[in-house]
């Protein structure tokens, strides 16, 4: 049996109210892993999942909720895909955030997410979520325009009035039974291009290619200030941003499998109890069930 590697994952955690340098966090594979060792990890770690996951359903008192943000081809499609290729779909939803629709748009911005919120018992994984109205929102100002907010705040002080309604929103949730993981993939600029030339170079890839993606990496700068506020700001005791390397797909779903897998154990959840009497009934209708005649 191959040796079982730990993933630290206290390295990846934001600390609540730190300046964050992404500039300074490596976007590559970390450790003596191999990408075979990581392979094995993440398959153990989807086994684990599956069984968490089982429990948290049938527990019924939690619910999680998992959020990634990224730049484009950070992977993490690819990501829910492989980490999530265990779990029962019948307790887990994925939700993808787009350019909010007229409706959307005129309310406020924690408005979108409560329906795409997990029940207890579920798993909701939002691929882009209300975090975008601090990084696309804030890297492109004209899209306030439609939202017609008061006057004020306005400029950084509606930055910092959103990351503080953020936090009571991840706040109130968690204290009403969910559990918050959220996942910054961490692409270099450099990888990003190879994987925008494999998407041009190979035929079978060209429908994953979007001009818009082009124009949103000439905002790089632009985005990393805004990720690097917006992860200084809302990574919480409860709800903590984890920020993975993401140039190495295999390394980053291994890392990823394995948090969410430990965040849900260490909720320490019980399948629900069994009283005595319930165990008698049960042991009654067993003996009614052997006594049947065929
Ligand atoms: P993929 O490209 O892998 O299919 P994606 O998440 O990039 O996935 P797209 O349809 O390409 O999906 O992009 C969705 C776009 O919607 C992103 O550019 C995102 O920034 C934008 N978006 C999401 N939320 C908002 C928002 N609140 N306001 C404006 N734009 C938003
Ligand atoms: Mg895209």
């Amino acid at each position: 049996m191959s040796k079982r590697h730990q993933f630290d994952h206290k390295s990846f955690r934001i600390h609540p109210g730190k300046a964050v340098k992404l500039d300074d966090i490596s976007t590559e594979a970390q450790g003596d892993f191999t990408k075979s060792d990581a392979k094995n990890e993440l398959k153990k770690d989807i086994e684990a999942l599956a069984q968490a996951q089982a429990l948290l359903w049938a527990n019924g008192t939690r619910a999680v909720l998992i959020i990634l943000q990224a730049m484009d081809a950070a992977g993490k499609d690819g990501t829910i895909r492989h980490v999530m290729s265990g779990v029962n779909p019948q307790g887990c939803s994925v939700h993808g955030f787009k350019a909010p629709t007229s409706e959307e748009v005129l309310h406020h911005f924690l408005w979108r997410p409560r329906k795409y919120l997990p029940a207890k018992g579920q798993i909701a994984i939002f691929n882009r979520s209300y975090y975008e109205e601090v990084l696309v929102v804030r890297v492109h100002p004209q899209f306030l325009e439609p939202q017609r907010l008061p006057a004020e705040p306005s400029g950084d002080a509606l930055w910092k009035s959103r990351f503080k309604d953020i936090v009571a929103f991840e706040d109130h949730l968690t204290r009403n039974g969910t559990c918050v993981i959220k996942f910054f993939l961490h692409v270099s600029k450099r990888e990003q291009k190879q994987r925008f030339l494999d998407r041009l170079d190979e035929p079978e890839k060209n429908w994953k290619f979007s001009d818009a993606d082009i124009k949103e990496r000439g905002y790089w700068k632009d985005y990393r200030r805004a990720y690097e506020e917006m992860l200084e700001h809302t990574s919480t005791e409860a709800a903590p941003w984890y920020v993975v390397p993401a140039d190495n797909k295999w390394y980053t779903r291994a890392v990823v499998a394995d948090i969410i897998t430990n965040r849900i154990q260490s909720l320490g959840l019980k399948p629900p109890s069994v009283s005595d009497e319930r165990r008698a009934e049960l042991a009654e209708t067993r003996k009614r069930l052997i006594a049947e005649e065929d």
